[in-house]
């Protein structure tokens, strides 16, 4: 076996522990992943080489949640990283400890991972995991953009509606392809806040004020400007899953609500982008 791989905590709430976990580390979640599989939600830290993996249940079924109920929140599995996980499996089997599957396990962070039975390892949970074993996907650390989504809902503490989320999952060529006559689509990098992307244009129109006008405009998110008349287009995105994310058309410090969805804005935009225009 070679180095410990992460430590595995069991937590409540992921969002509360990530935060409180970043502020203790003092570095940023850097990936949030569900694995359906196990009944769990994991966010990942990273502290010089030591990793943390934060668990939460997604089921009253799930392993965590078990584990919560009979021992409380705390430490639930060490990982060591091993090379050849199959090979290492055997030999721990003809060693007497028990494993858990036969076969090893797609785990989080993309790896191949097995756990070994406690009550062979004096109480403590381990888990083995190879790395890097989904090699066309694992040979870049640069996160997908699904998980970049996760990660920023996260941090944000915000949800990304479907159609919004189907539309970022596009390639960058099919997001050009919305635009026409100066209208311009953003890609998700350069999804910002309305304060982090115009609130400190002091041009004409400015832009300095919308922060004031436009209410609890920190939920409110640029995805589109049209350059012609320097409007910008934003949505509001909800902590929970929401029927409605409306979609304001920006000018200066004044806003109108023109669409009560992505898909609507797109509809109307497509129809006659006039419509959109404040
Ligand atoms: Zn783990």
């Amino acid at each position: 076996m070679n180095k410990i791989e992460h430590i595995g905590i069991a937590v409540n709430n992921l969002e509360a522990a990530g935060s409180l976990y970043e502020k203790l580390l003092n570095t940023a979640v850097y990936k949030i992943e569900e694995v359906a599989s196990e009944g769990v939600k994991t966010a990942f830290l990273q502290s010089g080489p030591n990793k943390v993996e934060l668990l939460e249940a997604t089921g009253e079924d799930s392993p965590i949640a078990k584990f919560i109920a009979k021992k409380g929140e705390g430490i639930h599995h060490i990982a060591f990283e091993v090379d050849d996980i199959k090979a290492e499996m055997a030999r721990l089997k003809s060693e007497g400890f028990v494993l858990l599957s036969d076969e090893p396990k797609r785990g989080a962070d993309r790896k191949l991972v097995c756990f070994l039975h406690p009550k062979r390892t004096n109480g403590v949970l381990i888990e083995l995991c190879q790395c890097n074993a989904f090699p066309g996907k694992a040979r870049t650390r640069e996160l997908s953009k699904a998980e970049q989504l996760n990660l920023f809902q996260f941090r944000n503490k915000l949800i990304i509606p479907d159609d919004l989320a189907a539309y970022f999952m596009l390639n960058d060529s099919e997001i050009d392809d919305y635009n026409q006559d100066m209208f311009i689509f953003y890609k998700f990098d350069e999804f910002k806040s309305v304060e982090e992307e115009v609130g400190d244009f002091g041009g004409v129109p400015d832009f300095r004020n919308i922060i004031n006008t436009l209410p609890q405009h920190q939920d409110c998110f640029i995805f589109a400007d049209y350059s012609i008349t320097v409007s910008v287009f934003a949505i509001r995105l909800c902590e929970e899953k929401s029927e409605i994310n409306e979609i304001y058309s920006i000018l200066g410090d004044q806003y109108k609500i023109v669409a009560k969805s992505f898909s609507e804005f797109i509809a109307l935009y497509k129809e006659d982008f006039s419509k959109v225009l404040l």
